[in-house]
């Protein structure tokens, strides 16, 4: 059964300190299948970040032009934080995790776990984790008390080699964060190589998940951040992880404050967003509005998002 066929709206049986709310009125799933994969991405909620931390190679008030532009709040703005679940060769594979619950500053994300429950996914039968990168946001929806109990014992967590060695001795020296973050960040991925470091699957460069889903480490956002490849029947998605932000189809050179290295992080950017217009597969990442499924389209120097039209 495709999970756009699946109708199961169960949301008991959760113990989870935010109440299930059956009658959420803002949708926090939506299926697309892409050739023979089944594909769904699941809203984690909305993260806000400090604003300078969305371009630190720009004049403020340039940024602050944009964000005005773009009707985003002054001091912090909006970002959605979408992870993915993908069905496969027998395979069920979640892309990421969320934020988890230990953040009362982001108060509106982690809430994967209940939306996952409500899409009918139960954790047991997740066979594959992986993971673009190791930031909170990213691995926190893991470290929630009693997930990695309901998890299988045979639990596959892909991620690359080069991101395991980073965290090991993580270097934030060009990143523009607040310390307090940074700790909380370095804090996350410690607790998460500590608990999970026998369920690691770890790759170099490239590595086929299941059929038809490749993940493929570009480096930047983190050393070893990646990009997972979805391809069936002529069908093409990637998910993107931190690789592109909102802003950066504007503004592809601005640099973000969660970048470790930021410079190459933008090259990333710009070689996979090329890529992506060339190609016209479809694009999801972490952080764009929900449910993010969007095409690329070149324009000028720059690339223009063109959002999918929502297939009900
Ligand atoms: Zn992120």
């Amino acid at each position: 059964m495709s999970f756009a066929q699946k109708t199961n709206m169960s949301l008991n049986t959760i113990s989870h300190p935010r109440k299930p709310r059956p009658d959420e009125l803002v949708p926090s799933r939506y299926a697309l299948p892409v050739g023979e994969i089944d594909v769904l991405v699941v809203s984690d909620g909305v993260i806000t970040p400090p604003a300078d931390a969305m371009a630190t190679n720009v004049d403020p008030a340039v940024r602050e032009a944009w964000q005005n532009d773009m009707f985003l709040a002054p001091d912090a703005y909006d970002w959605a934080l979408n992870a993915v679940v993908v069905r496969s060769g027998g395979r069920t594979i979640l892309i990421d995790a969320g934020l988890g619950l230990e953040y009362p500053d982001f108060p509106r994300a982690g809430q994967l776990g209940l939306r996952l429950e409500a899409a009918g996914i139960d954790l047991a039968s997740v066979t594959d984790v992986v993971l673009t990168h190791m930031h909170f946001d990213h691995i926190g929806g893991l470290l929630v008390d009693g997930v990695r109990d309901r998890l299988r014992r045979d639990l596959r967590v892909h991620v690359s080699a080069a991101e395991t060695k980073f965290w090991a001795s993580p270097d934030f020296s060009r990143t523009a964060m607040p310390p307090d973050m940074a700790d909380l960040i370095r804090r996350a991925a410690k607790r998460f190589l500590n608990e999970y470091h026998s369920q690691l699957w770890p790759f170099e460069a490239e590595h086929e998940v299941a059929q038809g889903v490749v993940v493929t480490r570009t480096g930047g956002h983190t050393p070893g951040h990646s990009v997972v490849r979805l391809a069936s029947g002529g069908d093409r998605l990637t998910f993107a992880g931190d690789a592109v932000f909102p802003v950066s189809f504007e503004h592809p050179d601005w640099h973000n404050g969660f970048e470790h290295d930021p410079e190459e992080a933008a090259r990333v950017r710009v070689r996979l967003l090329r890529e992506l217009a060339a190609n016209r597969e479809s694009l999801v990442a972490t952080h764009l509005p929900f449910p993010s499924v969007c095409h690329v389209a070149v324009d000028g120097e720059a690339f223009r998002c063109v959002p999918a039209v929502w297939d009900y």
